[in-house]
């Protein structure tokens, strides 16, 4: 652990995936981290492996897109672990589909979770950042940003969080607070375990597949996008905002 135990940060979407390496990844880096999904006790096993290598961690259950039940997380946060001046938009959810087969449900979604929710979570917790001079916010993107057949919704959402950074580092960056996304590729989490069973492909084939496809020639894990995380959220990062990271093997996907 390093002597960065004084902040606090809250990475939506970390009972698993993506979102799970990321959140054990601040606490090896010396943070209390609130380990935030859908429901609290799912969070549970993260928080378990965080304070058995002896961090310090808060299961906290909240549907990011929900005004309320966010505010009410944040405001947790800040009395339980400190106030949160890290925070990471990680949770996701992909409703993928033809445009001619999608349904108006599985567009709003994809915009409330990846758009809404890192709206509400980063309105709820700039107020903490702003007041202590100091902030790192990350929002996860991805290379489906630059376009990705069936994927309309979660297209759009992601290329919007780009636009939502940049606007971030730009009215935030006189409190002290950075805003950067990262835009992973294939990375074999179960996201991407559900898409292998949607186009009827074992993981291990589909994973395979990607790698083909991939310049490093790998499949990405979580702890590629932890390693980026890391830094974005580090204190040294200070002087690097409204950028975007593509963590993807290659230039891009
Ligand atoms: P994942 O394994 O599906 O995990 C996503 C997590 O977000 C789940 O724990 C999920 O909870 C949670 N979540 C969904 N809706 C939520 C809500 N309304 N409020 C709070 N939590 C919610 O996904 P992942 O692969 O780790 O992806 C993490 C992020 O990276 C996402 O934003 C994704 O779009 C992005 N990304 C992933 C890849 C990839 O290849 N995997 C590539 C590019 C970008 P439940 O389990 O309860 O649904």
């Amino acid at each position: 652990m390093s002597d960065q135990i004084s902040r606090t940060a809250i990475v939506t979407g970390s009972a698993r995936g993506i979102g799970a390496a990321v959140a054990k990844r601040l606490a090896t880096d010396g943070m209390a981290v609130a380990v935030l999904d859908l429901d609290e006790k799912a969070c549970q096993a993260v928080v378990d492996q965080i304070t058995e290598a002896g961090g310090k961690a808060l299961a906290v259950g909240c549907d990011v897109s929900n005004e309320d039940a966010v505010g009410a997380a944040v405001d947790r946060v800040a009395s339980e672990l400190g106030a949160p001046t890290v925070l990471v938009n990680n949770a996701g959810v992909l409703r993928d589909n033809l445009i001619f087969k999608m349904s108006a449900d599985d567009w709003d979604t994809v915009m409330n979770v990846h758009l809404r929710g890192s709206f509400l979570m980063t309105r709820a917790a700039q107020k903490y950042m702003t007041k202590e001079k100091y902030g790192r916010i990350v929002n996860l993107s991805s290379t489906s940003a630059q376009g990705n057949r069936g994927q309309v919704n979660y297209s759009a959402a992601k290329a919007g969080l780009q636009g939502f950074t940049k606007t971030l580092a730009i009215e935030l960056g006189k409190f002290g607070v950075t805003a950067n996304s990262i835009a992973p590729g294939f990375i074999a989490t179960d996201m991407t375990k559900a898409t292998a069973e949607r186009v009827g492909m074992e993981f291990e084939e589909f994973k395979k597949a990607a790698a083909t496809q991939i310049p490093v020639a790998r499949a990405g894990e979580p702890e590629d996008i932890a390693a980026a995380a890391s830094f974005f959220c580090s204190e040294e990062a200070g002087f690097v905002s409204g950028q975007v990271l593509y963590v993807a093997g290659g230039p891009k996907d």
